[in-house]
């Protein structure tokens, strides 16, 4: 840590905004930030009405079924937009605006797989975010089989020249997700390393927790350089055991794929914001969010229509409150998180000089099960008031892990990396990665009390953040030793 510079650094900013109000004045003093007993109260309040509030199951519902899949650059892009602008609007957001995000367009047409020999039959895939195309008709090549990305890395150039590599691992099922880590890691890192030993082509075992679907999970691959990327793709969790059946024979497998998917050009979008403004400290920010953007083959419920849905519905509960919160509530719905956090980026590259105006900020974009465990990266002289929040949020089921840092979730990860002041509010992922970047992220796969608990979470916890008497230590680098999952 470089706590003195971080020290003189967080001084200045207090005494540059201690003239606006007593609370800052008094921390600039060097007492702890806390969060006054009335706010705690109205923050339970908040807790309990969300509970029995069921607007982010509608919002999720309302944009699953009228925008439904959009993917990143798609025409629904534009279309899923125009519902968040007007669904802002409609909830009634003191201020909504958009902030522009460009990024390469990758499109999808549509991929065929199938065994060649020695037992022919079609094998169920989807290609991956930035995979080139196959030649027209497709590429057929023998399958070269691994079973961890270790043993990828370790593979002699000349046993995967020409081949397709099959990196066939299953994703470990947990309550925290943690098996997404090895199993993003064959998708996004696979690719690349296969390719640069020669491989023709990339199929790996699909990265989630089904067993029993014929659903391929699609995601992004690591290729930066359209030139050194090679066709990629995702076979289902039953198609993989099929193709690793045939393997078993002892004789070569020969397989053909044919993609008709890439990059073709650049694209605009935009992160589309909406906030409820503070009445005290306007310029003072509680970020929260999700990203609008969702992978093609299904509607983006889970992943990441829910998270949207809890930021909005937690800061439109604080919008009914008599009065507006002292700071600014601002929910961000991020541009293409998919294709590798292009709408997080661009907000901490944009905002990064006003990072200390950031009071604390967390997204969700982890499914719609329940918040179970709270974990923080702040000052330690604003532990007190985690504490608080913990307290508040300790009846819905959530604990607090003093010991983790806070990651800010997915595209807030960016600015938290800047010194945004981040919570981890880690939710239930046991069944998330059954559904995850398939065909089946539904609605139906949302549970609407488990919905509402979320948005109990998010509503007190901005509440308190944005009523505390004191900051939580956001200041450019404040953070740069921490290390979160996420
Ligand atoms: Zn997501």
């Amino acid at each position: 840590m470089h706590r003195p510079a971080l020290t003189l650094l967080a001084a200045g900013l207090l005494l540059a905004t201690g003239a606006t109000g007593g609370a800052s004045a008094a921390s600039a003093a060097g007492r702890d930030t806390t969060i006054p007993a009335s706010a705690v109260k109205t923050a339970e309040q908040l807790r309990d009405r969300a509970l029995h509030d069921d607007t982010a199951y509608r919002i999720t519902a309302s944009l699953t079924t009228e925008v439904g899949p959009r993917m990143a650059g798609s025409p629904a892009d534009q279309r899923a937009r125009d519902w968040a602008v007007a669904k802002f609007k409609a909830l009634g957001f003191d201020k909504v605006y958009t902030e522009p995000v460009t990024y390469p367009l990758w499109e999808r047409h549509g991929e065929h797989a199938e065994i060649v020999a020695p037992f022919p039959q079609p094998l169920s895939v989807l290609a991956l975010g930035y995979s080139p195309g196959t030649p027209k008709g497709g590429l057929a090549a023998e399958v070269v089989r691994f079973d961890s990305l270790d043993a990828l890395k370790a593979a002699d150039p000349a046993a995967v020249k020409g081949k397709i590599v099959y990196v066939d691992a299953r994703m470990e099922r947990a309550k925290d997700g943690h098996g997404y880590g090895l199993g993003s890691a064959i998708r996004v890192a696979g690719p690349v390393i296969a390719a640069a030993k020669g491989a023709a082509a990339y199929l790996l075992r699909s990265a989630g927790t089904d067993a029993d679907s014929r659903t391929p999970h699609t995601g992004v691959t690591g290729f930066r350089d359209p030139a050194k990327a090679i066709p990629a793709a995702a076979l289902s969790n039953p198609d993989a055991d099929q193709l690793t059946r045939a393997l078993g024979y002892g004789k070569p497998v020969t397989v053909k794929l044919a993609l008709d998917c890439g990059v073709v050009g650049e694209y605009t979008g935009a992160n589309v914001i909406g906030e409820i403004t503070g009445r005290r400290h306007p310029d003072q920010v509680v970020a929260i969010g999700g990203h609008l953007d969702s992978w093609d083959p299904g509607t983006g419920a889970i992943d990441d229509g829910a998270g949207v849905a809890i930021a909005m519905a937690a800061a439109k509960l604080i919008h009914d409150l008599p009065q507006r919160p002292d700071r600014t509530i601002r929910v961000i719905a991020f541009a293409n998180e998919e294709m590798g956090l292009w709408g997080g980026r661009a907000y901490a590259d944009r905002h990064a000089g006003e990072v200390a105006k950031f009071q604390l900020g967390t997204e969700s974009d982890f499914g719609a099960g329940k918040v179970w465990r709270l974990s923080a990266s702040v000052k330690p002289s604003a532990r007190g008031a985690i504490g608080q929040i913990a307290q508040v949020l300790e009846p819905l089921g959530v604990a607090y892990d003093t010991q983790r840092p806070g990651g800010g979730g997915s595209d807030l990860s960016q600015l938290h990396g800047k010194g945004m002041a981040a919570l981890s509010l880690t939710q239930d992922g046991t069944k998330y990665f059954d559904w995850h970047h398939t065909a089946n992220d539904t609605l139906d796969k949302i549970d609407p009390a488990e919905l509402a608990q979320n948005v109990a979470v998010y509503a007190a916890f901005s509440y308190m953040a944005a009523q505390a008497d004191g900051d939580f230590g956001s200041a450019p680098g404040a953070f740069k030793d921490d290390h979160a999952e996420d």
